[in-house]
């Protein structure tokens, strides 16, 4: 029996509760706080009209340490699961220091003034958690998250070693919108728009934003064109991957949100330094997220399937080998079944997953850690179980280089 601790009433914070709440006989107590407890108050309703399950709500801003450690403290929580933003990342990690209580993420830490994210701010807590005990589990959504251990059960099960990855994300859905991100626009922005990045021959290698792009078909959805990206979890892959040569993360966009993000670009509403209006100081890129729609509002009427999954090239037994592991989800199953958008789902259902794991030990330890450390077994296993099947193909054609 676990008390867990949920921040954030977003879009992955509403899957993420939703799926905790279906696992009583492991999550016997449930928090769910952000800023705005209105936020929490609506998704505990929905909890409540769906599974019968009662949740506690709270408000709280993450980055006062004082509020958040008073806050795991109040309940005795074992667990706290930090699905607010990247930005949230250390001050929650020091409120659970100071509590002594285990940490799960799902995105890592960028400072708000500079689009740069990388695990180096996070892993320099390696030795305060080790001290502590306690266990702090990064990046447990689906990219990264289950590319991580994806790749990790890959080089458990099917390979010697790995030469080359192609993480590729596809999301064959229409929300009806003619511009929109699935998840929070600000951070979604920022990230789209930095320089292309991927890892080779031991060195990285940097492309203009999206114009490295190939066309793949996608199981289930059909053929995509897909873009290079730089995407976190190739940092720790290439730290934990036996044998690798390459890896590369590539992600679909259509054409009318392409035109859409250039233009947005073209007049500076993606900017992040802050700019005069009306005698006050604005962050553009803030003030298009709060005219944008909010992501965990897309649900309603969302069509199509996401497919994301790891291509794998390598040898096994001195023979080469090809390998596709990938799931496929659907956003309007995923919003009869939690209210939400597939890729809030996708997201949220490893957190559980991985919270899971921790609050019954068969994931733990001391320190910080990436999901490819862990024993990839189990939380395939409940991959299957709770909403996100996996499948795989042998003999798979590889991209081009
Ligand atoms: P949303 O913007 O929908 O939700 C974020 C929530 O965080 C909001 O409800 C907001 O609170 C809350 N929040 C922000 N600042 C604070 C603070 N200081 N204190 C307390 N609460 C705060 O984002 P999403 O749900 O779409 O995304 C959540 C996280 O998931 C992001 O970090 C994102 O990068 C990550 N993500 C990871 C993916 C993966 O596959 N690994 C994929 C998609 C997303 P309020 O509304 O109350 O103001």
């Amino acid at each position: 029996m676990s008390k867990v601790l949920i921040i954030g009433a977003g879009g992955v914070g509403s899957v993420v509760a939703h799926k905790c709440a279906q696992v009583p006989k492991v999550f016997d107590h449930i928090c769910l706080a952000s800023r705005t407890v209105s936020k929490c108050d609506a998704i505990a309703a929905s909890i409540r009209n769906r599974t019968g399950v009662e949740i506690r709500t709270d408000s709280v801003d993450a980055d006062d340490l004082g509020q958040m450690t008073e806050l795991i403290r109040s309940d005795k929580f074992d667990l706290v699961i930090n699905v607010a933003l990247p930005y949230q990342d250390l001050h929650i990690m020091d409120a659970c220091l100071e509590a002594g209580v285990n940490y799960l993420d799902t995105a890592n830490y960028e400072p708000p003034d500079e689009a740069k994210f990388c695990y180096k701010w996070q892993w320099d807590y390696r030795e305060r958690f080790q001290k502590r005990g306690i266990m702090a589990l990064l990046g447990c959504g689906f990219d990264p998250g289950v590319t991580n251990v994806f790749c990790a059960y890959a080089q458990k099960k099917h390979f010697d070693e790995i030469h080359t990855v192609d993480i590729m994300d596809c999301n064959g859905g229409d929300h009806g919108h003619p511009f929109a991100t699935n998840f929070n626009p600000e951070i979604n922005i920022r990230e789209i728009t930095q320089r292309g990045k991927y890892w080779e021959s031991g060195k990285w290698k940097e492309t203009d934003p999206l114009t490295v792009h190939q066309t793949f078909n996608f199981p289930e959805v059909g053929p995509r064109e897909m873009y290079l990206m730089y995407h976190e979890e190739m940092e720790s892959l290439v730290e934990h991957l036996r044998g690798l040569k390459r890896i590369r993360f590539w992600m679909t966009f259509g054409q009318e949100y392409l035109t859409h993000l250039r233009v947005l670009q073209n007049v500076g509403m993606t900017r992040i330094d802050p700019v005069i209006y009306e005698g006050k100081e604005i962050v553009p890129l803030k003030f298009l997220k709060s005219v944008l729609p909010d992501p965990s509002s897309l649900g309603v009427g969302y069509k199509g399937k996401t497919c994301i999954g790891c291509l794998i090239n390598g040898e096994k037994d001195g023979k080469p080998m090809s390998y596709y592991i990938y799931n496929v989800c659907d956003h309007a199953a995923c919003f009869a079944e939690v209210g939400s958008q597939a890729i809030s789902y996708t997201t949220g259902v490893p957190a559980m997953i991985g919270a899971m794991l921790m609050a019954t030990g068969k994931w733990h330890g001391a320190g910080v850690f990436n999901m490819e450390q862990m024993d990839p077994d189990p939380f395939m296993e409940n991959l299957n179980l709770y909403g996100l099947p996996w499948q795989e193909q042998f003999n798979v054609k590889q991209l081009p280089s």
